[in-house]
């Protein structure tokens, strides 16, 4: 576990006063780790969990060369260029059985989707492409239709036995479901859930139930780290409405750090705050505090969340033997906690999140895959960008009629503004280098769609 000094000594032109977003990233990279308790679970619960060893196939899929359509197996070494080619069929394979007989020269075999081939045979004619002659249980196979091989699935085509079926850091998707209960496997062992706990701070901050106030508004911010976490699959602590208070600020640290993996908070990171935030997070921890050069976005502390006296349960052996065991309320891992205090703007908090926490806690719950690929997609419109610093504007993206993917901005882009988060369906990313954008140049996007 490195330090925040530490690390910054490893990173070339780190200065906190004017990271950018690669350099965030990066810096990310090292600070955290996967979480090293695992647990056997049933294939349902596995989705979205991250695989913690690799699922070795204990046999071949399929496990027989079969055929891939329903008509004749034959030997393919008897088609001839330029001829038809008439054989005569011997009998049925159907699917789930082996078919016992011998097929020789000048025969075929009729056979079902699925069916075992028999030995000799290597390649299938569909049953449209053959004409068979009244009842004297023949078949031709017109001139150059087939060549040999062809509608022939081998043995292991999907998955060899022995093979690494899925590898340890894959994300657990529908697919890879269907795939581990292709090899006959019931269980899967995954990471533990991360625990990620989070709150919102900010005297004028008001908790939905508390009648309005001048100068105060409603936390939003909660809500959306709610929402954004749960998709993540992560386990929620939510903490609440923090007040500016350093008895109270101490605690929620205190209470978060013994039973989180990560604390998310929201305000009071910008340099010039009145309150306590920042302090707290200096005197429980070993904190950066950061502007990046990122618009919306700009203040972020990040570091690690160890108050002193601080005592987390020791991990013994495995972590879990049983799926229930992780509900336990503190968490299994000593080490504090990791800290992502985001700013308080709305959207801000959003587009920190998607660049950088997102990724994070992907690491931390073992994946080894956490950034989802940018898409291209054409500006219809022009778009004002100074070099120098990332900007995450909220874009609608849409299919053109040619087929190509356009982009445009959504409504009012100032960093309190939620309604254009709530109309986006991806964030055009616009680079550290990048300048002014034309109408019809092309820009990169995050789609949303299989991320929030
Ligand atoms: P700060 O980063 O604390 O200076 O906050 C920046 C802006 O975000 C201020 O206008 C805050 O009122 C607003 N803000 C902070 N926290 C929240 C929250 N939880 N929900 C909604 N707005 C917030
Ligand atoms: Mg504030």
């Amino acid at each position: 576990m490195k330090t925040i000094a530490q690390i910054a000594a490893e990173l070339q032109g780190y200065d906190p006063q004017a990271l950018s977003a690669e350099q965030v990233s990066a810096f990310l990279e090292r600070l955290v780790q996967p979480v090293t308790a695992t647990e056997e679970v049933g294939i349902f619960e596995g989705l979205g969990r991250v695989l913690a060893r690799d699922v070795v196939s204990p046999l071949s899929v399929p496990p027989h060369d079969n055929s891939a359509m329903d008509g004749y197996a034959l030997a393919g070494a008897q088609l001839v260029a330029g001829q038809p080619l008439t054989l005569r069929v011997v009998g049925t394979a159907l699917a789930g059985k082996a078919w016992a007989g011998t097929v020789g020269a000048g025969e075929c075999l009729k056979i079902m989707t699925g069916a075992i081939m028999p030995a000799g045979l290597d390649t299938v004619v569909p049953q449209e492409f053959t004409t068979t002659a009244a009842a004297d249980g023949h078949i031709t196979i017109a001139a150059d239709v087939l060549r040999l091989g062809d509608n022939r699935r081998f043995k292991g085509e999907d998955l060899m036995e022995g093979g690494v079926a899925l590898a340890k850091g894959e994300l657990l998707t529908p697919a890879a479901l269907g795939l581990v209960a292709s090899l006959g496997l019931k269980t899967v062992t995954v990471y533990r859930r991360l625990r990620v706990a989070y709150f919102s701070t900010g005297d004028e901050i008001l908790s939905l139930g508390e009648p309005p106030r001048e100068g105060a508004v409603y936390d939003s911010n909660r809500y959306t780290v709610f929402g954004l976490l749960t998709r993540l699959g992560v386990e929620v602590i939510d903490l609440g409405v923090v007040r500016d208070e350093p008895a109270l600020l101490e605690a929620a640290f205190r209470d978060a750090a013994q039973r989180a993996d990560a604390i998310i908070t929201s305000g009071g990171v910008s340099v010039g705050e009145a309150d306590h935030t920042r302090h707290m997070m200096k005197q429980l921890g070993d904190v950066a505090f950061w502007r990046i050069a990122m618009r919306p976005g700009r203040p972020m502390a990040v570091g690690r969340i160890t108050p002193s006296g601080f005592q987390a349960k020791e991990v013994s052996g495995a972590y879990a033997e049983s799926a229930s065991s992780y509900q336990k309320d503190t968490k299994p891992e000593t080490g504090g906690a990791i800290l992502f205090g985001l700013p308080g703007n709305p959207v801000a908090v959003m587009v920190t999140f998607l660049a950088f926490v997102r990724p994070a806690l992907l690491r931390m719950m073992g994946s080894t895959r956490p950034a989802p690929p940018l898409l291209r997609a054409v500006s219809t419109e022009a778009i004002r960008k100074k070099p120098g610093r990332t900007e995450y504007q909220r874009g609608s993206v849409t299919t053109a009629p040619d087929g190509t993917l356009q982009v445009c901005t959504t409504g009012n882009q100032g960093s309190g503004v939620l309604s254009s988060m709530v109309q986006a369906n991806g964030l055009i990313v616009l680079h550290h280098g990048q300048g002014n954008v034309a109408p019809g140049d092309a820009v990169d996007v995050m789609v949303f769609e299989g991320v929030i």
